[in-house]
């Protein structure tokens, strides 16, 4: 595409009419870029890190645009949150809209009809044909800790089960339930109590089965908290920020059906995996599992803070009246961007444009893996799919290659994500509105940056 781009003002608009193309003007970061990243330096917290060293002023399609002039092919979707792509005109259109009828009343003093058709609408698209139920916060880390209150409430038991590799957020209580110390927990402590951690399915290392992994991790849990004591179990279908594992078929099942035989609440943590991302509405929908409670953000809003639980309605309905809630969760603005997002993933195609470009990633992935042993594993579904690299010979995770690999992508205007328990995986997360031909040159520029790593 090559349509100019719109300013108002001085500033860039974003959207898809910004020219689709790769462009790189200065070094990364250009100087203006330098500039606020030196004020940032003086004024912004030093934890708040961030891994692309630009200023973003505009975005859409497949770039991201910096105040220097450079256009970044975006392989990162800022998280997998710009699904629908970067200043999607549907969202944008309901955001100017919504933010001028009212900003906000709190819905929990007078409520309105945008949060009511976001709770219909994730009642409807998520899976399962039962009665269900949802409840609206602002992030991925607040719709966890709200799960899991829901599902104390409803069995009257205080152990929760998360896994190996896991991330289920930064608050107090998801920074027990996710597994990596550095930089998530380190020094953050003391936790949140009655927390428990049980083996994951992770293919390319465990070598177990599905049944092999939930036996092993259903036997943990059994011998070491019990099932009576137990009130959720709580997993991502596929590991976000743990390294993209896919686990093993059947494991997901068995741990399901164990949790429904016990009185568990089984809660999927979709907050990555969530809105056509897989190539699937929902990734529980990849492995056959409903899952009791569901927890979602990142991609329900196109870019707005929104997050949700949506669950079987007897379970949701557990919890006294007032005993969910907060000042913001289901803002008005971000619930009217979130209806426009959903009208994008269910009317423009967009879950079959996930397995598209997952297709078009694996591919190309697999014929790199097939002359270059340091690449171990490929995995992923949909637009959500990651390499992880490796010693050739041992196996042993290669954090340092795959920090250099992202640092040259980065430095020749490619956005990729690393991520992995050992920093050793490299994330494609496009957004959906990626050109294939932006696709292509991002890959070619990964592959590039490999050779010569
Ligand atoms: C990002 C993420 C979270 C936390 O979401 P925030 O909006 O950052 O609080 C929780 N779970 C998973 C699986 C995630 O990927």
């Amino acid at each position: 595409m090559s349509t100019p781009s719109t300013t108002v003002g001085s500033a860039v608009l974003g959207g898809p009419s910004l020219p689709q193309e790769r462009r790189l003007v200065t070094a990364i970061p250009g100087p203006r870029s330098q500039e606020l990243l030196e004020r940032k330096a003086a004024a912004v917290a030093s934890g708040v890190a961030h891994t692309v060293p630009i200023e973003a002023v505009a975005a859409g399609g497949g770039v991201v645009v910096d105040v220097d002039g450079n256009s970044l092919i975006d392989l990162g979707s800022g998280i997998a949150v710009t699904s629908v792509g970067n200043a999607h005109p549907g969202v944008v259109a309901a955001v100017q809209d919504a933010v001028a009828q009212f900003t906000h009343t709190c819905f929990m003093i007078s409520p309105y009809e945008s949060y009511v058709a976001v709770a219909e609408a994730l009642n409807r698209l998520t899976p399962g044909d039962h009665a269900k139920k949802s409840a609206l916060f602002n992030s991925g880390a607040e719709a966890v800790e709200n799960a899991v209150k829901i599902a104390r409430k409803h069995t009257g038991r205080s152990a929760v089960v998360a896994f190996d590799h896991a991330y289920h957020g930064r608050t107090n209580l998801t920074m027990a339930l996710t597994a990596k110390s550095m930089p998530y927990k380190s020094g953050f402590g003391p936790f949140a109590s009655e927390v428990y951690r049980a083996p994951d399915s992770y293919p390319f290392r465990d070598g177990l089965s599905g049944a092999e992994a939930a036996a092993k991790a259903i036997s943990l849990i059994e011998k070491q908290i019990g099932a009576d004591n137990l009130a959720a179990v709580i997993i991502e279908p596929i590991q976000g920020e743990g390294g993209f594992i896919v686990p093993a078929d059947g494991f997901l099942p068995a741990v399901v059906d164990w949790c429904r035989a016990n009185g568990v609440v089984f809660i999927a943590d979709e907050v990555q995996t969530g809105f056509a991302r897989t190539g699937a509405m929902f990734a529980s929908e990849l492995f056959g599992i409903v899952p009791d409670l569901i927890t979602t953000a990142k991609g329900i809003a196109g870019g707005m803070p929104l997050a949700a639980v949506t669950g079987r309605a007897e379970i949701m309905d557990a919890t006294h009246g007032g005993g969910l809630g907060g000042t913001y969760g289901g803002n008005p603005v971000a619930c009217a961007a979130a209806l426009a997002a959903i009208d994008a993933f269910e009317n423009e195609g967009l879950v079959g444009r996930a397995s598209e470009i997952g297709a078009a990633l694996r591919a190309r992935l697999e014929t790199l893996q097939a002359s270059d042993p340091r690449i171990g594993d490929v995995r992923g579904h949909g637009a959500m799919i990651a390499a992880e690299f490796v010693d050739p010979v041992t196996k042993a995770p290669d954090a340092a290659l795959t920090a250099a690999v992202a640092k040259a992508a980065i430095a020749e205007g490619v956005i990729v994500l690393t991520c992995g328990t050992y920093g050793n995986v490299i994330r494609f997360l496009p957004p959906l509105s990626m050109p294939d031909h932006l696709l292509q040159e991002g890959l070619d520029v990964v592959a590039a940056a490999l050779a010569a790593a």
